[in-house]
């Protein structure tokens, strides 16, 4: 018998027809399936051209090229974000502290005590874990916790006042990005949207006039995405928790960014704060989990014991709550944040906000000697501005460092369009701002450690289109 040879390998068609790869042409697409059974294929003849034994049957082949692409990089990845947007909602909002991942780790490898009383060995409360730092951070009674700030809205709502009104400011009628529209949360809802006001001004007497009968709560919303400058008046949210407890009503506080208090986290003067919320009388504060402060996504519904209550047994709790995994990242979340310098430290998001325009300038300055050494493109640093994003603040520039290339492009994209698609679909990709016919890459967000990766990222897109 005599010896294989590279000529009796399948040719790449055989792999494919094999139930292996067969399956996953569809989702993963033929090029990348081909890709891989021609990879198998190489790795074959590689291993009989150095005389050792290989494979050599089509299904055998087929399975190990299978067996790389189930372990090659899935749909959802990182991502280095070089926007300057630190809460971009397309690349996942507020990254999390190691911290909060390490937690979630912990959690969700085995059991947990999610609602498990360990000293009573009976049934617990899910947000028993997260309530006491938030009492500690905000002077909060009680808490509750949901998937979102968009699912907090319309529980609220209706565990307060479905099928009675709730007065809200011609000026805070809001849409926010992905279709959270407030009048048709207020469908959703069950409770009544009684508008008061107009678009600038609104005062304290429009409320005392809609309240009737049937009203159940006044409702704050802030404006988060967008600004009424000028001849404006709204009414503070202290003022309209007097007047809805003068009347027996419910005030509800939707501050959207998520705050926790002054300084937490540092460099967002002028938000509305939950600890704000809270010394002013609301009932119910809503916010985000995964805006400013920095944890995961989730909805938090903070206030008094008795407005938490009614939320947490209305039906739709049930529908909207967070699994282990969320409220463990959210309490690792808080441990940090209850200390401003560790948060700062170690809560990414507020990281980015401490970090000074001379240290991002220094880090960039590195980058671009290193990206005009090799591979010698015209880059240079330039101050920029960084934006808060996702749905909070945007409009609130932040003073940022970004390493700047005005082309000539890499030979292999001469265009701005065609490098920063190369860069988007790298490993790992790269999210640059086009700015102006340049390619800026901003620092802002980018965690310091990542320096490096974003440098080799951007040279490895410098290469030919398959780089
Ligand atoms: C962002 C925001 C929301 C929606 O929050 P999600 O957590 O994205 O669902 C609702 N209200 C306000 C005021 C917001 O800023």
């Amino acid at each position: 018998m005599t010896a294989p040879t590279p000529r009796d390998l399948p040719p790449v068609h055989a792999l494919l027809d094999s139930p292996a790869l067969a399956c996953l042409i569809e989702p993963l697409g033929r090029t990348a399936v081909a890709d891989a059974a021609r990879g198998a294929i190489d790795g074959a003849r590689r291993a009989l051209l150095r005389g050792e034994p290989a494979e050599l049957g089509a299904d055998a082949l087929a399975g190990r090229a299978a067996e790389r692409l189930r372990s090659a990089r899935p749909g959802l990845r990182p991502v280095l974000n070089a926007s300057g947007v630190l809460l971009h909602t397309g690349l996942g909002r507020a990254p999390l502290a190691a911290e909060a991942v390490e937690a979630v780790a912990a959690v969700s490898r085995g059991y947990s005590n999610l609602e498990f009383d360990l000293e009573g060995g009976t049934r617990g409360r899910r947000s028993t874990s997260v309530e006491s730092l938030i009492r500690a951070i905000t002077g909060a009674e009680a808490a509750a916790v949901v998937n979102n700030n968009a699912g907090a809205t319309v529980l609220a709502l209706r565990a307060l006042a479905a099928g009675r009104e709730v007065v809200v400011s011609r000026g805070q009628l809001i849409e926010i990005g992905g279709s959270f529209r407030l009048p048709e949360i207020f469908e959703v809802s069950g409770a009544r949207l009684k508008e008061v006001g107009t678009t600038n001004r609104t005062r304290l007497s429009d409320y005392e006039r809609a309240i009737g009968p049937e009203t159940a709560a006044l409702l704050r919303v802030h404006p988060s995405n967008y600004r009424v400058v000028g001849f404006t008046e709204s009414v503070g949210i202290a003022e309209l928790s007097d007047l809805a407890h003068r009347h027996g009503i419910a005030a509800i506080d939707d501050i959207g960014s998520g705050a926790l208090g002054p300084g937490l986290p540092p460099s967002v003067d002028g938000e509305p704060t939950v600890a704000e919320g809270i010394a002013g009388g609301a009932d119910l504060i809503l916010c985000s989990g995964d805006k400013l402060l920095g944890g995961p996504q989730c909805g938090l519904l903070l206030g008094s014991a008795a407005a938490v209550k009614r939320v947490e047994t209305d039906p739709l709790m049930r529908a909207l709550r967070v699994d282990k995994m969320t409220l463990a990242a959210l309490e690792a979340t808080l441990r940090l944040a209850i200390d401003p310098a560790l948060g700062c430290r170690k809560i990414p998001l507020w990281a980015f906000l401490s970090a000074t325009l001379d240290a991002l300038k220094g880090r960039a300055e590195a980058l671009a000697a290193a990206l005009r050494d090799d591979p010698g493109l015209s880059a240079d640093v330039v101050e920029s501005t960084a934006f808060l994003g996702g749905g909070s603040l945007p409009a609130e520039p932040i003073p940022t460092a970004a390493v700047r290339v005005v082309g000539p492009f890499p030979a292999a994209h001469p265009s701005e369009g065609a490098w920063s698609r190369a860069l988007r679909t790298g490993d790992p990709p790269v999210v640059p701002r086009l700015q102006g016919g340049a390619v800026l890459f901003d620092l802002r967000a980018l965690p310091a450690g990542d320096d490096a990766r974003l440098l080799d990222a951007i040279r490895r897109s410098c290469g030919g289109p398959s780089a």
